[in-house]
């Protein structure tokens, strides 16, 4: 990508532009790209750098201020048009701690104050960006911080979290309930003596934690953090700021970065990964955000009327497509990359942009460390004045390859179409064999597997496994045991407990990505609340004393993790190999799929692997293949060292997942 920055680049930034004449513009598409990277504040104890870049502007001041939010700054400085679209401005004093602000005057009017989209440092609730020495926010040893090993993606466990969900009750016995460092704290347990926190992460195996959004976001006031406000989090405010009501001092803007890189680097020392859930699709509020009113007009899409694009469903969409944003979009990656050591993205709505910039993204990466993760959700909340065929959509995804899409056929085969929520899918009988068989293939061609009857798409969109996010549940709609109760109204929990085993079974046995959203495994609900993104505590906090009641399914859960891990055939790495090896059973009753993973496949140590699963609510009676087996999985229990032994006739349980080997 030709606009991807460079430290000779950098060098050809620092001079000076001297024509300090206005251009004249006609559409923003005009505007010149600025190639620096030194945008937002350059700070050193004896001077501090600020440029911003504007180039409709007319004129642009910079506030310095003494804090976050007193109402007099200390200084108002004209900043100096500079080069591509720049405005620069020297203060030749000590401005640490300091706070500052830019101001556009464009179109006859002065737009409101804002910190910048470049900032790097925050004072509380976003409003004015903050000047730190960043060696400063660096915990102990950072500089011998690792990522944690990973051969191929299709070997992550991926663990979906919210921070405040994860330690805000009291039962999670947490030091730091709702922030970074409760992520990563050990030692802590439940009223009942069950591990909690990053000791039960590491007891349940997971690879990587997905964090729901962690940057600045708008929608909580952090003067005011002691009230029980909740946010999901997907309303970007600033997007290279940790968000500041995780920190344990949201006033100090360093306290947020270090308690964030603590976390990471603590994690990354107990084998686990970072992936963070960004939000580059949209903002919280469209006209007065920070981008518009550095540029305006310029970040976001508008139809030919100048209505604001909504793909997002939010009010607004931010326009990849545009130079400067694709830009942006790429350097703040990179940021979290390399100053955070984050490990993987996750993208929010990912169909809201466009290929190219999801493409540079990936190149940009792979430039910093090619196992760095990336995936997105494969769609839009609505329509989009940029054309269907250049946006990153699910049915484009080999264009985008390797970057994953999450698998919503797996998902809606599972527990019904999203669009229906009291209809279920295979977990409870309804059939949807053929999107399942899709699922266990991890979304890439097969012959076995008819692209006519898939639930939502007609085509294979992974090239090769590790394309496809397979899950059956995460934070959007409701969790597992809530759609179910849903499904089947009063269900008994003996027969829910079984539906939930048998629907991971078949997320975590299937070729692909497996994911899971945080406290399935101790059978958590949402008290029947889909769309929790306001929901209080009561809705959204993981009880821990579940995991005492609900160990045998936590249990299941580890030992299914556990499972995959050790298999390799679980993990295959190419779609020629799972059409190689992986054979369905072509002759199943009606809500049973059955497959072998054929001939050691991938270097598994079980020559054969015979996996049945019965989404019916009735026993039904299956013909194994001759010889005798060995069963790992089997009435609801997981031991690889083997449960039994069985052949001929085999009677399986209701809704119950069977695993064999030879
Ligand atoms: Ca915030």
């Amino acid at each position: 990508m030709k606009r991807i920055l460079n430290s000779a680049l950098c060098l050809l930034a620092t001079l000076v532009c001297s024509c300090n004449i206005q251009p004249t513009y006609t559409y923003v598409d005009e505007y010149p790209v600025y190639e620096g990277c030194d945008l937002g504040a350059t700070f050193t104890p004896s001077r501090t750098s600020f440029r911003t870049w504007s180039p409709g502007a007319e004129q642009v001041r910079l506030h310095i201020y003494a804090d976050a939010s007193s109402d007099e700054p200390l200084a108002t400085y004209n900043m100096r048009r500079a080069k591509q679209g720049t405005w620069t401005y020297n203060v030749q004093q000590n401005l640490e701690g300091k706070f500052y602000t830019f101001q556009i005057y464009q179109n006859g009017q002065w737009y409101d104050e804002t910190p910048g989209i470049w900032a790097k440092a925050v004072g509380v609730n976003g409003d004015r960006a903050a000047i730190i020495d960043f060696q400063k926010t660096n915990p102990e040893n950072w500089e011998n911080d690792q990522r944690p090993a990973m051969a191929h993606f299709t070997d992550a466990v991926i663990y979906e979290v919210h921070m405040r969900d994860f330690t805000i009750d009291s039962t999670s016995g947490s030091h730091f309930p709702g922030k970074f460092l409760g992520l990563s704290e050990s030692g802590t347990t439940s009223p009942q003596g069950q591990k909690t926190g990053l000791d039960h992460l590491k007891e349940l195996g997971i690879t990587h934690v997905q964090i729901l959004p962690s940057y600045d976001y708008a929608s909580i006031d952090e003067t005011k953090l002691d009230s029980n406000f909740y946010n999901w989090g997907y309303d970007p405010e600033n997007y290279n700021v940790p968000e500041g009501g995780y920190s344990t001092n949201p006033y100090d803007p360093a306290t947020r970065i270090r308690e964030m890189k603590q976390m990471i680097q603590t994690l990354h020392a107990n084998g686990i990964r970072v992936i963070m859930d960004v939000v580059y699709n949209h903002t919280f509020v469209g006209y007065e955000s920070h981008l518009n009113q550095l540029v305006p007009n310029y970040f976001y899409r508008f139809y030919n009327d100048s209505t604001w694009g909504n793909s997002s469903g939010c009010g607004n969409e931010t326009a990849s497509e545009r130079p400067m944003m694709r830009q942006f979009i790429v350097e703040s990656v990179k940021y979290w990359a390399t100053e955070y050591h984050i490990d993987g993205f996750r993208f929010d709505l990912m169909g809201i942009h466009d290929i190219e910039t999801v493409n540079a993204i990936r190149t940009a990466l792979d430039q910093i460390d090619p196992t760095i993760s990336m995936h997105g959700e494969g769609w839009a909340a609505g329509g989009s004045p940029l054309a269907e065929d250049v946006r990153a959509l699910k049915q484009s995804a080999p264009r985008f390859y390797p970057t994953a899409v999450f698998s919503d056929d797996i998902r809606d085969a599972l527990r019904g179409n999203w669009m229906d929520g009291n209809k279920g899918g295979f977990l409870v009988g309804n059939g949807y064999e053929e999107s399942i068989k899709f699922g266990i293939v991890g979304a890439t061609a097969h012959p076995q597997v008819d692209l006519a009857k898939i639930i939502h798409s007609q085509t294979a969109y992974a090239t090769t496994p590790a394309q496809a996010i397979n899950y059956v549940s995460c934070h959007d709609d409701p969790c597992v045991v809530d759609k179910l109760k849903a499904t089947i109204p009063n269900i008994k929990e003996q027969e829910l407990l079984a539906m939930d085993k048998l629907a991971q079974t078949i997320v975590f046995t299937s070729q692909g990505v497996p994911f899971m959203y945080a406290g399935e495994e101790v059978f958590r609900d949402k008290k029947g609340v889909h769309n929790s993104y306001i929901s209080p505590d009561s809705i959204n906090a993981i009880d821990w004393s579940r995991k005492a009641k609900y160990r045998d399914l936590f249990d299941y859960y580890k030992n299914l993790i556990a499972l995959r891990k050790a298999h390799p055939a679980f993990r295959m790495t190419s779609a020629e190999m799972v059409a190689k090896h992986l054979v369905f059973d072509a002759k199943t009753p009606k809500n049973v799929v059955a497959y072998t993973l054929n001939d050691n496949a991938n270097g598994d140590t079980w020559r054969t692997i015979l996996v049945i699963f019965n989404g019916n609510r009735k026993p039904v009676s299956y013909t194994l293949p001759s010889g005798k087996w060995t069963a790992v999985c089997r009435h609801g229990k997981i031991d690889e060292q083997g449960l039994e032994q069985v052949s001929g006739q085999l009677k399986i349980g209701a809704s119950e997942a069977v695993i064999l080997f030879q």
